[in-house]
């Protein structure tokens, strides 16, 4: 496809750091982005050329934001689909829809990830508590229950350890369609990143190893350790044919558990990643601008790492004047996404250190 030229429009749907940290590489490359997003207070929209705030399901909204962009990605999974089809052959969309279609459901997502030889955690549908108590009774606890939709950063989920009572983890959920998993036993955590340009071609960034606190991500470590590096070609081999197979276009992240049977896959996230943020200033192109160059159509930037190690942190909850401090090291770079309320649990920001 022919480029899109410097000073065209880029519609992001999603309001938070995702957005703003790609309205920033948008930017640097000649482009300008309007952000759609329900909430007033958008740290996109702050560092955006235009704004607009409306409902995710509000239809006429959407076309007018539609009719204006020359192409439209999203930051944030839970877009309604219908929503995302009033947009259709107003302006392209990147990633496609059957994408966010798929991420949207935990039980279509392993469904997705076995269909292309991916092993999962064993798993059930979970309707009301007696499917509960037959999907324990099948895969055995300790089990994590999450809801099917709507479920990031550990909310909506509830672990259940043997000889719990099945009823206070169903009230947990709220009553919800969930998905009972079996508990994985893994060494480590990791996430395959990739890009897919228009063309087909996709490029992976170096593998990091993720830890987790609170099922929030903590940190993203870089080189992983052997035991990842050993299973990151299967995982991207995995991740790879997914991305093919959903005619995928942009930055792509699949979260993996190394296990002593290989790589479990475990979710699918159709969009920049929390995960891909040391990308900034480690890898000599971000996760942000090459997804905004895969979207418009120019050609990806090399992923190779710019550092020996690289470590990032996530900024959660907390003080951010504490944090300034952390500009007392030349070897950090900080990054506050310009969030005026802190939160038990909120990501306000994050730092990557590099070393050489
Ligand atoms: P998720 O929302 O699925 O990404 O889960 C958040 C975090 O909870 C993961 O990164 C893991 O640390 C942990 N977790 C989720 N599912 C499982 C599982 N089936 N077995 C073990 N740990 C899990």
């Amino acid at each position: 496809m022919t480029p899109l030229p410097p000073g065209s429009v880029i519609g992001i749907l999603g309001g938070g750091q995702l957005g703003r940290m790609l309205a920033v590489a948008a930017a640097q490359l000649g482009y300008r982005c309007h952000i759609y997003a329900p909430d007033k207070a958008s740290v996109a929209a702050d560092v955006a050329a235009k704004f607009t705030c409306a409902q995710d399901d509000d239809i006429e909204a959407l076309g007018k934001f539609a009719d204006g962009c020359d192409v439209i990605t999203f930051e944030f999974e839970n877009v309604p689909v219908a929503s995302l089809n009033a947009t259709a052959g107003r302006a392209p969309l990147h990633p496609p829809v059957g994408a966010l279609d798929i991420a949207q459901n935990r039980i279509a997502e392993k469904n997705f990830a076995r269909t292309h030889g991916g092993t999962t955690a064993p798993f059930a549908e979970v309707t009301d508590s007696a499917s509960l108590d037959k999907a324990i009774d099948d895969i055995g606890a300790p089990a994590i229950l999450k809801t099917i939709r709507m479920g990031y950063d550990g909310k909506g989920q509830s672990r259940i350890k043997p000889g719990d009572d099945l009823a206070v983890h169903w009230d947990a959920v709220g009553h919800q369609p969930c998905v009972a998993e079996g508990f994985v036993e893994f060494t480590h955590e990791f996430s395959v990143i990739l890009v897919r340009g228009q063309d087909g071609a996709v490029r992976y960034w170096d593998t990091p190893h993720n830890v987790h606190e609170d099922g929030i991500l903590a940190k993203s470590l870089l080189p992983a350790p052997g035991q990842i590096i050993e299973q990151e070609k299967a995982a991207r081999a995995l991740a790879a044919k997914m991305a093919e197979a959903m005619d995928y276009v942009g930055v792509l992240t699949c979260e993996f558990f190394a296990t002593a049977d290989g790589p479990v896959f475990n979710e699918m996230a159709p969009r920049v990643h929390n995960s891909g943020h040391w990308t900034i200033e480690g890898a000599i192109t971000s996760q942000f601008e090459n997804h905004i160059r895969a979207i418009c159509g120019l050609p990806l930037g090399d992923t190779g790492l710019a550092a020996d190690k690289v470590e990032m942190t996530n900024l959660i909850g907390g003080n951010t004047d504490e944090w300034q401090a952390l500009l007392t090291d030349p070897a950090n770079h900080l990054h506050l996404y310009g969030k005026t309320e802190s939160r038990p649990g909120r990501k306000m920001g994050h730092v990557t250190k590099l070393f050489f």
